[in-house]
């Protein structure tokens, strides 16, 4: 396939070079799309049934879209009844993470049944992919991606690093999904 500056080059004429012609169809377009979209609302708000539906869009951030039952969401860390993190530190997690961003320090958990427990479970998120391998890799489900919660920008890179408390601290968005299942 040739794919040389010279092949893609196209001759435009000079008033097409102008840009005009363009802006313009693309405003007859979009003018269109909104008179057709008027004429609709306007005939089914006089009780028009016929009428095809009109384009709805919703009022983001007050109503927002449902969320997929898969969607990727802000991590957490899920519990034990007693509260302690279900994360037995086996490192999987971190070893599987394609971007590097979750950081684990073990310790001895307090139960002789339970070898180790996190004492340092970190995320960088400012890093993180959202791939999921994490949840994935996990022979404990101690670690979801359910939360919910997808806004979670922040101005420093600081502020993208998540703690153990904080990813203790999330709830999940499913009602049905408890930790202790
Ligand atoms: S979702 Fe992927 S990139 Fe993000 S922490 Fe988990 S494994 Fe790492
Ligand atoms: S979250 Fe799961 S995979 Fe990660 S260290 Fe804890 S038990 Fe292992």
């Amino acid at each position: 396939m040739n794919s040389s500056p010279e092949h893609n080059k196209r001759d435009y004429g000079l008033w097409q070079r102008t840009y005009v012609p363009e802006v313009f169809g693309g405003l007859a377009i979009t003018a269109r799309h909104f008179f057709v979209n008027l004429k609709n609302h306007i005939r089914r708000l006089i009780g028009r049934k016929d009428a095809a539906p009109g384009a709805v869009t919703f009022q983001y951030p007050e109503q927002r879209r449902p969320l997929a039952p898969r969607l990727r969401s802000l991590h957490r860390l899920t519990k034990r009844e007693d509260g302690s993190p279900r994360c037995v530190a086996c490192m999987m997690c971190e070893t599987i993470c394609p971007a590097r961003c979750i950081y684990i320090v073990a310790t001895e958990h307090p139960d002789p049944n339970i070898e180790k427990m996190p004492e340092q479970f970190t995320i960088d998120l400012g890093r993180c992919v959202f791939c999921g391998y994490c949840v994935e890799a996990c022979p404990e489900d101690a670690i979801r991606m359910d939360t919910g919660i997808l806004e979670f920008a922040s101005y420093t890179r600081e502020n993208m690093i998540y703690t153990i408390d904080q990813l203790l601290s999330h709830e999940t968005a499913k009602p049905d999904a408890q930790d202790t299942q």
